[in-house]
């Protein structure tokens, strides 16, 4: 069964596609099988693996109102053990249709259901806003990661997505977890570093990622050419840092399984 993690802050431009392309591309290069699941109406991830839609293909849309479809729309990329469920700009009228629909914030988890098997990893990458989408993104994940942009304003809005990731752990998904912090855009040589860390490893004991993502024009360039940082310049800061995130990721998971075990044995 996969893990299936949300990348999730409501604030835009954060690193949320930046992250979830690049985890997916290291994961999978790593060994694990991964499914990349773009929920954002502004197809960002999609474009990050070279997926553009026409008007009359299949995307996570119609995922979300006939959910036995999904295997048929998920797509391959260029890494062998990477597929991707592609988003759509018409994906923000399902936003809007959704409200009157029975079992609104299940329809992604009910849809994954039959994907679940065949993968290690789904990472979600969610638009930047706490609506249905988002929050269909929660309901079907196990675990969230929130990528802050090292920066003055880092901590705005923080408060009211934890708030959210309360109301969804008592009313809808009791088990969702948090995955971790990740600092991103990171610039070592601005003094305001360390004090923002500072704050987040307050907001996040023990839920910070030792990885930062630095800021790398290679990592902005490489959606220019459909391809996630591995493939355009795996040599770069950008590079180096993401993978070094999905080794940390693949360690955190090994030790948690091994404490499950002993607990078991
Ligand atoms: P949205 O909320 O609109 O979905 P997002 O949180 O997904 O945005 P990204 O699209 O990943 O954020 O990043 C925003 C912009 O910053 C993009 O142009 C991206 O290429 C650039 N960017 C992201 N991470 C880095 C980085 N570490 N270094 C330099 N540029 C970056
Ligand atoms: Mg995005």
């Amino acid at each position: 069964m996969a893990r299936i993690i949300a990348l999730v802050n409501q604030k835009g431009g954060v690193g949320k596609t930046t992250t979830a392309v690049n985890l997916a591309a290291y994961l999978a290069r790593l060994g694990q099988k991964v499914l990349l699941v773009d929920i954002d109406p502004q197809a960002n991830a999609s474009a990050g693996f070279g997926v553009r839609m026409g008007d009359n293909d299949r995307h996570v849309y119609h995922v979300l109102f006939e959910p036995p479809t999904i295997t048929d729309i998920i797509k391959p990329t260029d890494l062998s053990s990477l597929h991707i469920l592609p988003a759509h700009p018409d994906l923000a009228g399902a936003a809007v249709e959704l409200v009157g629909a029975e079992g609104r914030e299940y329809k992604l988890q009910q849809a994954l259901e039959i994907a679940i098997v065949n993968y290690d990893t789904i990472l979600i990458d969610c638009p930047p806003s706490l609506g249905l989408l988002t929050i269909n993104g929660l309901v079907a994940a196990d675990e969230v990661l929130i990528p802050i942009q090292a920066e003055y304003y880092a901590l705005e809005g923080l408060g009211q997505l934890l708030h959210t990731i309360h109301l969804i752990q008592t009313h809808l998904k009791p088990n969702l977890g948090i995955c971790g912090a990740l600092i991103t855009m990171y610039d070592s040589r601005s003094r305001l570093g360390a004090a923002v860390i500072q704050e987040i490893k307050n907001h996040f004991p023990n839920k910070l990622f030792d990885t930062f993502i630095p800021r790398n024009v290679r990592l902005a360039e490489a959606p220019s050419y459909g391809q996630p940082i591995v493939v355009y310049d795996p040599l770069s800061r950008g590079a180096v840092a993401y993978e070094a995130l999905a080794r940390e990721l693949l360690s955190r998971w090994e030790n948690k399984d091994e404490v499950l075990l002993n607990n078991q044995t």
